[in-house]
């Protein structure tokens, strides 16, 4: 009965955030937790696997959270021993490994984590155990990785929804293996960072890729095909693009699909980057708009790891003479604890932003509190400055909760302009019914300026710190 070992190592990892990462912003689970931590790419994968009744599954470890700051290496040595040993203890016997990872993790010392957690399972598993990997889009496969591995499958989706269906591919790869399919990995690298609307799947350049990565899937001499994006916010050695397709046995296929793909993707970089709008032009464009209009603080993003207390749009609109209705997020516990202090109907003046970044200085607004609640066991308020209706919480990661506005009372469909901490949404949620969405230039953690982050250890030249660049894609082959 073939026995497939199953772990999980998962962080994005934003390196311009403030604040670090620790242990304890992980969720870590041992053992059978795993399976039941509610994960789809493993889910998606026991679905694939529970078809089958020849094979043992055993869940070893997870340490998983969203985006952050950078992993402390306190953090990042606790986690990958804990990992290790985790692997080591079940690994009499296994004869593959499912590794859910995510891509875009960096620690303090260590600027590859996902590398060095499979050289070192590697070294317990032995060179004959296949292992395959699971990754979201946002991040690097380093050459280490890609040396390390049998096969990788890709997130195909931005906004992201296939998590479930990722764990089905990449069960159904490592079935394949198992099944004696031979894995030639065909990859392009290209020094790109990339954001902005045309990586949305359903609408975007990255779209008419995917849909070609997909039809490439469905030959049975392809185990896995798609597109490492890169992570611009990880400050990372080998940052930059990623085309990978893991064939059964065909070189040649590997080779010119992802070369075909890599040069595509190379070509069109420049429209691969964010349209952006400074705060003044937006808010000059909102009020000739006929009907809502969504400005995205994409620089401010919790989902891209960034802290979610900048006030640069609120500072906007305070010094405009903008009067239609505003609704805007932030994070701000001590608002919250001076709201809650005062009470429902007090008015107060509060210091919002900046508290957990330096790059904000927070600003005293004048506001009546309109609702406190508690969403999740995480504090909220609404605040009302005049037009300006402020939705503060103490924790970030419920920004980018697009539940977080109806469950104050706040319907997003009544404001003139709706701000939200997100790079993107569903369509369904704002794009729907909103006649304008602008992705706002301020600064910010997760800035899609992609020049004004700062970055100091990407590999240069790269597009687009350097923009008239050179570069002749080419195509390496894992095996
Ligand atoms: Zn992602």
């Amino acid at each position: 009965m073939p026995k497939i070992i199953v772990a999980n190592y998962f962080q994005e990892t934003n390196s311009f955030h403030p604040n670090p990462t620790t242990y304890e912003d992980f969720n870590v689970h041992f053992g059978q937790d795993l399976f039941e931590a509610g994960r789809e790419d493993i889910n998606g994968a026991l679905n694939i696997f529970s078809q089958r009744s020849d094979l043992e599954i055993v869940p070893t470890y997870g340490a998983s959270m969203g985006a952050g700051g950078t992993i402390t290496h306190e953090c990042f040595d606790r986690t990958t021993g804990e990992c290790l040993e985790a692997i080591e203890k079940n690994s009499a016997g296994a004869d593959a490994l499912f590794f859910a990872l995510h891509g875009a993790m960096a620690a303090e010392i260590e600027k590859d984590p996902e590398g060095y957690i499979l050289e070192e399972t590697r070294k317990i598993l032995g060179p004959d155990i296949p292992i395959v990997i699971s990754l979201d889009m946002h991040g690097t496969v380093t050459r280490r990785m890609l040396e390390l591995i049998d096969g990788a499958a890709i997130l195909h989706t931005y906004p992201h929804i296939d998590w479930y269906q990722l764990g089905e591919r990449t069960a159904t790869m490592l079935l394949s293996i198992l099944d004696g399919a031979k894995p030639v990995i065909g990859s392009v690298y290209t020094p790109t960072m990339v954001r902005g609307d045309e990586l949305k799947t359903a609408t975007g350049v990255h779209g008419t890729f995917i849909r070609h990565l997909e039809r490439l899937e469905e030959r049975d001499d392809v185990l896995a095909a798609g597109i490492m994006l890169g992570h611009p916010p990880t400050d990372c050695p080998e940052q930059g693009s990623r085309i990978i397709v893991v064939t059964d046995n065909n070189r040649e296929l590997a080779e010119r699909e992802a070369m075909r793909i890599g040069q595509n993707f190379w070509d069109m970089r420049e429209r691969m980057q964010c349209v952006l709008h400074s705060v003044e032009e937006a808010i000059e464009n909102a009020k000739k708009a006929d009907g809502s209009v969504v400005f995205s603080d994409a620089a401010d993003a919790t989902s891209s790891g960034a802290p979610g207390t900048s006030n640069a749009i609120l500072k906007g609109f305070l010094e405009s003479d903008y009067t239609g209705r505003v609704l805007l997020p932030i994070r701000d516990e001590p608002a919250i604890k001076q709201a809650m202090k005062a009470g429902l109907g007090s008015t107060i003046t509060v210091p919002l932003g900046g508290t957990r970044d330096p790059r904000f200085t927070p600003i005293d607004v004048e506001v009546t509190v309109e609702a406190l609640a508690i969403r999740d066991d995480i504090p909220i308020a609404v605040l009302r400055a005049g037009n300006i209706t402020i939705v503060a919480a103490t924790q970030g990661g419920i920004l980018c909760d697009r539940w977080m506005y109806p469950a104050v009372g706040q319907d997003p469909k009544t404001f003139d302009v709706i701000i939200q901490k997100l790079p993107h949404t569903p369509y369904e949620f704002y794009d729907e019914w909103a006649v304008r969405n602008m992705t706002i230039d301020v600064p910010g953690a997760a800035s899609p300026n992609i020049k004004t982050l700062g970055h100091k250890i990407v590999p240069r030249p790269i597009y687009p710190l350097d923009e008239d660049m050179s570069f002749t894609p080419q195509v390496e082959i894992f095996d």
